[in-house]
C-alpha cells in the first residue's frame, strides 16, 4: 500500500490542464484557463468563482489543490470583486497603493492610477 504522501504527490499535478475544475482551500471553486511559463518557471492560471484570476505555483499550489468533485458548490461571486474600469470580472490584478486598492480585468490591466 502506498503511504498517504505518496498518492498525494502522484496525484499532485492531475489538475494541472487547461479547463480542469478544481477547488483550492483558499480561493475556492475554479476551472484552469492556461498552464504554461510565467517569469521562467510554470504557471497556472486559475478563473476562480469568486470573481479572480490567480496565477498559481504549481509547486506551492498543488497541496492546496484538489479536483472539483459534483458535491462541490461554486464558491459564492464576492460582489467587491470586479474591474474598477468596467466592472467585469475576472479580476486580474489587484494592485494596493497609497489611495487604496484597485483591481482590474484583462482589457485595463494598465489602468492602475497612483
Ligand atoms: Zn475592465
Amino acid at each position: 500500500m502506498p503511504s498517504p504522501a505518496t498518492v498525494s504527490e502522484a496525484n499532485a499535478e492531475d489538475w494541472l490542464q487547461e479547463g480542469t475544475a478544481i477547488v483550492h482551500a483558499t480561493f475556492g471553486t475554479g476551472r484552469v484557463v492556461r498552464v504554461g511559463p510565467y517569469k521562467g518557471a510554470r504557471a497556472a492560471w486559475v478563473d476562480f468563482d469568486r470573481g479572480y484570476r490567480k496565477t498559481l505555483d504549481p509547486e506551492y499550489a498543488s497541496p492546496h489543490v484538489r479536483l472539483r468533485s459534483p458535491a462541490d458548490a461554486d464558491s459564492a461571486l464576492d460582489p467587491a470583486i470586479k474591474c474598477d474600469a468596467c466592472g467585469d470580472r475576472p479580476v486580474v490584478v489587484t494592485i494596493a497603493g497609497a489611495g487604496g486598492t484597485q483591481q482590474f480585468c484583462e482589457a485595463h490591466t494598465t489602468s492602475y492610477r497612483p
